[in-house]
């Protein structure tokens, strides 16, 4: 049986606006980090979610380690990434969230002890008390960097925030992801898909249509729902030794 937590709670906590329990994840999560290789990687894998949280009450940051350089044929890399931070903070105004740029390149994202520093400063500085990020095992090599930065920031930080893995046009990026967590999307999908549409140069219909949508649908089954996120929970025991 799948199990269900604090998150999964928006299934139920639509029904109603003032819940125990809707209580209890507004003091729960105040603050969320979305931590993407990609410009539109947070909107695309967990859009709803985050659209879901912020109408809840929570702040809700758009993360993005990279800013698409590689991401537009023909356009140098500086170019690129201008006009992906337009699409980028179209797609956050839509979700009502911040952005925020960690300034690696797209394609060449590092993993070395300077970046490791950098996103753990990054994440205390924000002080989320849930972050959300890539899948660890992706065939994108941008996605697999920005994963064990966030993981090992988690526990740099002694895991003083709940850590989530989201998934990435699963068969063709993120491998291997079994959920164990579900979000109803079902009142936030449209919205999100509006958010996805932002991102103009990356074929954003075929994103929906063929990738995200599909997977929406595929957890919504799973969940019961007509559509919704999915994601890994990190567990962790207290005993750990943090190195
Ligand atoms: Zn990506």
């Amino acid at each position: 049986m799948k199990k269900i937590i604090c998150l999964a709670f928006f299934a139920s906590l639509l029904m109603a606006t003032a819940t125990p329990a809707m209580a209890q994840l507004k003091s729960t999560y105040k603050k969320a980090l979305f931590i993407g290789a990609h410009p539109d990687d947070p909107e695309t894998c967990a859009g709803g979610t985050m659209i879901l949280m912020k109408q809840l009450g929570c702040d809700v940051v758009s993360v993005y380690l990279t800013a698409g350089e590689s991401g537009i044929a023909g356009k140098s890399h500086d170019e690129a990434a201008a006009i992906r931070r337009v699409e980028s903070a179209d797609a956050c105004a839509v979700m009502g969230v911040r952005s925020l740029w960690v300034g690696q390149i797209d394609g060449y994202a590092e993993v070395n002890l300077e970046r490791y520093a950098q996103m753990k400063k990054i994440i205390e500085q924000e002080h989320p008390d849930v972050v959300f990020t890539h899948w660890p095992i992706d065939s994108h090599r941008d996605h697999r960097a920005c994963s064990l930065l966030v993981y090992d920031a988690w526990r740099q930080l002694d895991h003083s925030f709940e850590l989530y893995y989201f998934e990435a046009m699963t068969g063709m990026q993120s491998m291997n992801f079994t959920p164990d967590e579900y979000v109803d999307i079902s009142t936030t999908v449209d919205l999100k898909h509006k958010a996805i549409m932002c991102h103009r140069t990356q074929e954003p219909q075929e994103l929906i249509d063929d990738w995200h949508g599909p997977m929406e649908k595929m957890r919504g089954n799973e969940f019961q729902c007509r559509a919704a996120e999915a994601f890994v929970h990190q567990r962790w025991r207290t005993s750990e030794i943090v190195k």
